[in-house]
Formats: C-alpha cells, structure tokens, sequence
C-alpha cells in the first residue's frame, strides 16, 4: 500500500494496518496489496478510509481511557477489509467488517444453455437454468458475481455492486459471528454505519468492551432499526 498518511504497517505484515494510537487492527485481504481477481470493489481504498473514519472515531481513545495501563491486543479495535464474500481476512470475527458483493440479475440476451454459470457458481442450485433462462434462488446466493463474469452471452448482468457491513463478531470466551447490519451499501453508507457503530462502541457500558458486547446489550433489533433510519435519512 502507497501513499499512507495516518496508516501504521507493520512491516512483517502488509496485510495488517493500524490506527494513529496503536490500539486496533485492520487485515485487508490480498486483493488490497497484491490484487486478486476475485475482487469486486477496491480493497486498499477501502481500508485506508475505515483507518481514516476510526482515527476521526475517537474509539482508540475510548479504549486507552477504559484501559487500566497498556492496551493488551486483546482490547484492540479488529476490523477486516475483504474483496469478494470468500472473506479471507476473516471479517465475520472482528468488531466491523466490509466485504465487496455484486448481486447478479437475468440480462436480456438469449441464454444458449452453456451451463458455465452452474459450474462456476459455489453455491449449490443458487443458480439454474429453467426454461432456458438463469434463475437465481437469492436464499443461496452469496453474490460473488461469479456466474455474472462466466456467462459468455450477457444474459446475467450485475444488477448492484457493494458491500456487506458487518459488526460484533468476536472469538474468546464467548465467540460469535457478526451481525449483517447492511447488504449492497455504498461506500459512503457504510462509513455512516462505521460512524453510527462507533457511536454504540463509545457509549456502551458493558464489561467486556467488544463491538459485539455492545450491539448485544443494545439488542440487534434496536441496532438495525438505527441503521434503517440512518440509511434512509442520508439517502
Ligand atoms: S477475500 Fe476475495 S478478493 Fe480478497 S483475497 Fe480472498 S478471494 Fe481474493
Ligand atoms: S453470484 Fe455467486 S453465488 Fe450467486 S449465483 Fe452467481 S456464482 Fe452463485
Ligand atoms: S446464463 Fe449464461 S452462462 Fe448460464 S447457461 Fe445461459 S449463457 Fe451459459
């Protein structure tokens, strides 16, 4: 990654970013440092923004504070940029996640029935072809876009290109994965929600200062109900 402003890069490990204040982590994936071809958004700029976003966050700071002496690694701030859903740096276990999605649509040219779509798709029957026409089952599906990028004939076109927003995965004594707080977002939508996470993070009085403690406490109903509204207002 070039270009660094507030960005701390462990030098053993290019994959692995800081902010300003040394207490939280950000593991892009390899498309944000070497590219990946399975990549369906810009992992780098992504990741250099969320360090910018969480250097605004003052969440670092809550942590320092909240910290009885040094900040142990355990009580860092852990988030992940990931290219595409295989979400190889892991996003589903940290505080927030980002992965890229592209969600596929039937195009409008003939399909001719060449089955590269089924064969590349991962996901067992979340595409068929019925009729001689590709048919989603979005239950399935995880939007790679793969079988968008396969199809030689147009006839399945990326409907929405975005990310998944993810927050409060956590390992340890009582591990879970993340909730979905948004599917397809914008990159400005998800900063808001990053913006509105840290809100809850700074705010949350619980024991144990994880994301996903707080949004627990809070209970996730109410936590999505404050992204709904968040995302049409800013809309
Ligand atoms: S998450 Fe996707 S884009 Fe990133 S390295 Fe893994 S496969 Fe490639
Ligand atoms: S987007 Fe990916 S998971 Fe969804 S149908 Fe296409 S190949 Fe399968
Ligand atoms: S949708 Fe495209 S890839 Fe799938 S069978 Fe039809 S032509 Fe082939």
């Amino acid at each position: 990654m070039e270009d660094r402003k507030n960005i701390v890069l462990t030098p053993q490990d290019p994959y692995l970013l800081s902010g300003k204040n040394g207490a939280s982590e950000l593991r892009v994936c390899k498309a944000g440092v070497k590219g990946c071809k399975n990549a369906l958004v810009d992992v780098k700029a992504l990741a250099e923004r969320l360090i910018e976003e969480l250097n605004n966050s003052g969440i670092e700071d809550n942590i320092i504070s909240a910290s009885e002496g040094p900040v142990k690694k355990h009580q860092f701030f852990v988030m992940a940029v990931a290219g595409c859903p295989n979400c190889c740096p892991q996003p589903q276990i940290k505080d927030f996640g980002l992965s890229g999605q592209a969600e596929p649509i039937k195009g409008e040219t003939e399909c001719i029935e060449c089955m590269k779509c089924v064969e590349v798709c991962e996901e067992e029957g979340a595409v068929k072809i019925i009729d001689g026409a590709p048919v989603f089952d979005m239950e399935l599906c995880v939007k790679c876009g793969k079988c968008a990028k396969a199809c030689p004939t147009g006839s399945i076109l990326i409907k929405k290109e975005g990310v998944r927003v993810m927050a409060g995965g956590m390992i340890g004594r009582h591990p879970q994965l993340a909730y979905t707080l948004s599917e397809l977002s914008a990159k400005e939508e998800a900063f808001n929600i990053f913006q509105l996470c840290a809100g809850f993070f700074k705010t949350g009085k619980v024991k144990k200062k994880k994301m996903g403690a707080v949004i627990n406490s809070l209970g996730i109903d109410r936590v999505l109900e404050r992204v709904r509204v968040l995302t049409k207002v800013v809309k």
